[in-house]
């Protein structure tokens, strides 16, 4: 979508800090992050969330959780633990449509969250 935030990062007219990339997978650093390990794990493909996530073919949802787990290990916070966030819709506070796992570790955290 040509006026969407990631797909622009996607096609590089967005600087990002990319952490992991794949033919499918962008991930990069959150610009406010929220722990010292703060990553967005992205389809480069824009979906608008999770749940129009079910009607992609499934090696995608693989290829996600893949992005995840490798990131997690080379960020060094697979040991302590970390968290996987997707934010979706108003009530999930989510603000950018374009489909994101947000990868947050390196602190100790609550829950629930707010
Ligand atoms: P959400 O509120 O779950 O939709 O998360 C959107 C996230 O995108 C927020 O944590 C923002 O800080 C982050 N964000 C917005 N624009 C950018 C950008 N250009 N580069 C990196 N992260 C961004
Ligand atoms: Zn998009």
């Amino acid at each position: 979508m040509s006026d969407c935030i990631f797909c622009k990062v996607v096609r590089g007219e967005i600087p990002a800090n990319k952490r992991y990339e794949t033919d499918t997978i962008l991930a990069f650093d959150d610009i406010q992050p929220q722990g010292p390990v703060h990553v967005l794990v992205i389809p480069k493909r824009h979906i608008p969330n999770v749940t129009m996530l079910a009607n992609e073919s499934p090696s995608l949802s693989q290829d996600l959780m893949n992005a995840i787990a490798s990131i997690a290990s080379s960020t060094g916070i697979c040991d302590n633990g970390f968290r996987v966030v997707a934010n979706t819709g108003d009530d999930g506070g989510q603000t950018v449509h374009h489909l994101h796992f947000h990868l947050i570790g390196g602190r100790s955290m609550t829950w629930p969250p707010g």
